[in-house]
């Protein structure tokens, strides 16, 4: 064995001592950390043909790498929609690693068996019916490629072909309709071959971010000799708007669709009393998308997807070998999934839901929400800022309310991120480009808000 190999395999509990601590200290100081900050182009170094053992590669990226990178697990970065990390899924993070477990087959181990029941938990949080078969992936992209790639087997079913077999030339043409659809459905319908000009975009409600039902039913009767698929949002990113998925699975009596709902992040409004009727009708879809690294405040990476067709599922997804197991029965996950050997990434998600239930993660959900409520009060005062939405949920959609050009937006941006309190990124809402601020992070807190309302001030002076 390599010596410096051999050696820290003897001192193992001194590399994770250090790391342990190295990792405890930089916790510590997360709350005050910059939230995001520009990086320096870096000129990437050659490859060690010796190694240097554990501890000096922990001091050269504690000196090159850790500084330069963002503090996004901390409380104040609000770009994207971006969560934490739980204490336990962190712990639950780490054993993954620790025990590097491949659940993708049933011939060995509980790892399978285990993420069954965080699946389980996961229909119970959001109160899915036990119809729904489920996955862990690596994120809602994905998610929502392996939701569109059932949907696309079944429109092939509708015409009596298998896509998975005889490939997407033999079903020929197909359509997505879907009102504010997320970018990510672009890229999925782009990697199953349906294409992104597949994607009928339908017109919204007035001032919302919602689908228009009747213009959704009169797309539908444009096509009713046709198999389609209808991607429903259930939380869309600038003003965490939902559609009408009862009056959408409705329409199912008249025209024959698919429905994906693409319930990213919208899911955990669901946790809420006061907002789960936003979710109505969730459990009338064909699949869901669900992101956990977002909201359930579990590390990257890691999704689920549930959908009712699992047969269609195994269609699609199946990698039959002797070797790997067949898929018959009740299918492992190796035949439902993109990847065959896969981290065992429902883990963090198992610890946190252990650790701290139901309850835990509502009130996650409902401070996160009440943050977002306090800021677009507090911005609403600003004569400066103007909201371009209301806050519905947890993102608060605000612009200059002097001219808000891009230059300006994305300069307001840099200044703020350059000032080290807060990080929010750059949208356009309804034509007008503006900023987010998104909570999605346990740790967020009141006094968070004076922060972030601060740094606004601070840099809108700047700005000028
Ligand atoms: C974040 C998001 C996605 C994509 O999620 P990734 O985890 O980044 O792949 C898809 N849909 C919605 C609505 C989202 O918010």
């Amino acid at each position: 064995m390599y010596d410096r190999l051999q050696q820290e395999r003897d001192t193992i509990s001194q590399v994770l001592e250090a790391v342990m601590q190295h990792a405890t200290g930089y916790l510590q100081q997360l709350p005050d950390r910059p939230p995001a900050q520009r990086a320096e182009a870096s000129v990437p170094q050659p490859l060690s043909s010796e190694g240097v053992g554990f501890a000096t590669a922990l001091q050269q990226f504690s000196e090159r790498w850790q500084p330069q990178l963002s503090a996004s697990a901390g409380p104040r970065y609000l770009g994207f929609i971006t969560g934490g990390a739980t204490p336990a899924a962190l712990a639950g993070d780490w054993l993954t690693s620790a025990l590097d477990q491949n659940p993708m087959n049933s011939l060995d181990g509980a790892g399978q068996l285990l993420e069954r029941e965080a699946l389980a938990w996961l229909r119970d949080l959001f109160d899915l019916p036990a119809e729904f078969a489920g996955s862990f992936v690596s994120g809602a992209t994905v998610s929502n490629m392996v939701g569109l790639a059932i949907a696309r087997e079944w429109c092939g079913e509708q015409r009596g072909i298998s896509v998975a077999d005889d490939g997407h030339a033999a079903l020929g043409k197909i359509e997505i309709l879907s009102g504010a659809t997320h970018s990510s459905v672009y890229k999925a319908a782009a990697m199953l071959g349906i294409g992104r000009k597949a994607i009928q975009s339908i017109a919204l409600l007035p001032d919302r971010e919602a689908v228009d039902v009747a213009a959704l039913e009169q797309a539908l009767a444009a096509r009713a000799d046709q198999p389609v698929i209808v991607v429903a949002n259930a939380g869309t990113v600038n003003s965490v708007d939902f559609d009408d998925l009862t009056a959408i699975a409705a329409l199912r009596a008249r025209y024959p669709f698919w429905l994906h709902v693409d319930a990213a992040f919208g899911a955990f409004a669901r946790l809420l009393p006061q907002h789960a009727d936003k979710l109505k009708g969730l459990e009338l879809a064909d699949s869901v998308c669900i992101d956990l690294h977002k909201w359930l405040n579990v590390p990257y990476d890691s999704a689920v997807q549930f959908s009712r067709r699992q047969d269609l599922q195994v269609r699609v997804f199946q990698n039959a070998s002797v070797y790997l197991g067949m898929p018959t029965g009740d299918p492992d996950f190796v035949h439902l999934t993109p990847e065959n050997s896969r981290r065992f990434r429902a883990l963090p998600a198992w610890f946190s839901l252990l650790a701290y239930g139901r309850a835990g993660h509502a009130d996650i959900v409902a401070r996160n929400v009440a943050l977002a409520d306090a800021l677009s009060t507090r911005l609403a005062q600003e004569p400066r800022l103007q909201l371009l939405a209301p806050t519905r949920l947890n993102v608060v959609c605000f612009s200059l309310t002097d001219r808000p050009t891009a230059e300006r937006i994305q300069t307001l941006v840099r200044l703020l991120r350059d000032d080290g309190e807060v990080f929010l990124t750059p949208t356009v809402y309804q034509g007008t480009w503006g900023v987010r601020a998104a909570f999605s992070n346990w740790r967020t807190e009141a006094a968070d808000i004076d922060r972030i309302v601060a740094a606004l001030a601070r840099a809108l002076e700047r700005l000028g």
